[in-house]
């Protein structure tokens, strides 16, 4: 990925942007100062002055022109660097009519620069008025948010992530047929970070695509080593429904099972239930080449997106994932115990097989087994963990089945 730089330091006199280069991003001034110059019968004019925490150099990133003015700096400063991924990933989820919007505005506001008026300052003045003071706070959350995706950008490419591996178990033999990969951040000073935390900086920073394409090969591999110590087991990736519908996404698993030689079945994407229903013609689409390539699909959450149960039913799938909203109250709820045996029914009569995630004790335990699911997963079993096989989990794993390496179907 280009950009890893998060931040550069100018001394004064230094020129940081050149007119007519090429843009790759966008500054923040975190101090110090800039002037916006441009050249006019040969002599430079200073069209604007930039101070702490104001942008510069967002005009070429979002129009994707080259650049139509220099930057200097004036004071030594500190810049924080915003990629063209980030600002660009945002204007690609913009309403088509803000988008013209936009158009308009920057086409206008190039004219003015270009004919040596004055740029309008982005913050300006010191008086608190309401307005100013949102805009502060406004400015305090994005500069936030550009931080943790220029960081979470860097963390992917220092290989900070990596992935865990929980243990599904088969319902009737408790041993261990597979396992879901799920991605951690090593954060150099706040230790293991959640993906819940860094997901959302992942898909706004317009990253998914990198993360994905990381955590397929890391999972790929993690499903050879598995296949060396444990015969038909299975790994699990989760993958967000703006992947699954790119045709790299395809192509590229192909490409990992060739490599690592894998068995049919022994990749497994999880997909979640809202995501397949926001597209069906596309689902459909893009189920079939992975039913292809030998890849399970399995529905994570299922239960919790409220969708067209009949349309989801006709996608080709292997697998339901049970939320575990329901397998925890399970053992104490007669209606949750025969709303989840309603569930499994319908899924056996589809040919599907049942999971139940979240299973903590061994009364959900039981229950779970009555209800016919096929498999189970959740901390009895064990805690996501560094390897596969594995006890070296992110906190400490309870007493549960030993993996054992002679795995049979659940
Ligand atoms: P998910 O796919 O529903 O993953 C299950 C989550 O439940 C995991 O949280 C897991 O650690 C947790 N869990 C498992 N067993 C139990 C249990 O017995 N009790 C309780 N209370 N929790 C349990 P985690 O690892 O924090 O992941 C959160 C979510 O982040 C995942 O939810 C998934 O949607 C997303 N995620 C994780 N890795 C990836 C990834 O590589 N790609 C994508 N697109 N999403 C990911
Ligand atoms: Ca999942
Ligand atoms: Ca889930």
């Amino acid at each position: 990925m280009a950009n890893s730089v998060l931040r550069e330091r100018f001394q004064a006199g230094e020129t940081i942007i050149r007119a007519g280069e090429e843009a790759t991003c966008a500054f923040i001034i975190e101090y110090g100062a800039v002037e916006i110059v441009v050249t006019r019968d040969g002599a430079p004019v200073t069209l604007a002055r930039r101070g702490p925490g104001e942008i510069f150099g967002e005009m070429a990133i979002v129009d994707s022109k080259p650049r139509s003015a220099s930057v200097v700096a004036v004071e030594d400063c500190q810049l924080l660097l915003v990629s063209k991924t980030q600002i660009q990933a945002r204007i690609a989820s913009l309403d088509p009519v803000m988008e013209m919007v936009l158009n308009v505005i920057l086409a206008r506001f190039r004219e003015t620069v270009e004919s040596l008026g004055g740029a309008p300052r982005s913050v300006t003045g010191s008086a608190a008025s309401p307005e100013q003071l949102r805009a502060v706070i406004a400015y305090a959350d994005a500069m936030e948010r550009i931080e943790l995706e220029q960081t979470v950008r860097f963390a992917l490419e220092q290989e900070q992530l990596s992935l865990f591996y929980q243990p599904i178990v088969g319902a009737r033999c408790g041993r261990a047929v597979g396992f879901e990969a799920l991605a951690r951040w090593r954060h150099p000073k706040h230790g293991l970070v959640s993906p819940q935390q860094f997901m959302p900086a992942v898909e706004d920073g317009g990253l998914m695509a990198d993360f994905t394409r990381w955590a397929l090969s890391e999972a790929a591999a993690g499903a050879a080593r598995l296949s060396q110590r444990v015969a038909n087991a299975f790994v699990a990736v989760n993958v967000a429904a703006s992947d699954l519908y790119d045709p790299w996404f395809a192509s590229h698993l192909e490409t990992l099972i060739a490599q690592h030689e894998l068995r049919p079945g022994a990749l497994e994407i999880e997909i979640t239930e809202s995501n397949l229903v926001a597209d069906p013609e596309a689902a459909v689409r893009a189920l079939g080449r992975l039913r292809a390539l030998g890849v399970s699909i399995s529905v994570d959450d299922f239960g919790t997106g409220y969708s067209n149960l009949s349309y989801l039913l006709e996608l080709p799938l292997d697998k339901i994932k049970i939320d575990r909203s329901f397998s925890q109250k399970v053992a104490t709820s007669e209606r949750d115990a025969r709303l989840v045996e309603a569930i499994a029914h319908m899924g056996h009569a589809l040919g599907l097989s049942v999971l139940a995630e979240g299973v903590e004790t061994a009364a959900q335990e039981a229950a779970l087994r009555d209800c016919g699911c096929d498999y189970l997963q959740g901390y009895r079993y064990g805690k996501p963990a560094v390897e596969i096989l594995g006890t070296d989990g992110d906190a400490a794993t309870p007493a549960g089945p030993a993996v054992e390496a002679d795995v049979g179907a659940a």
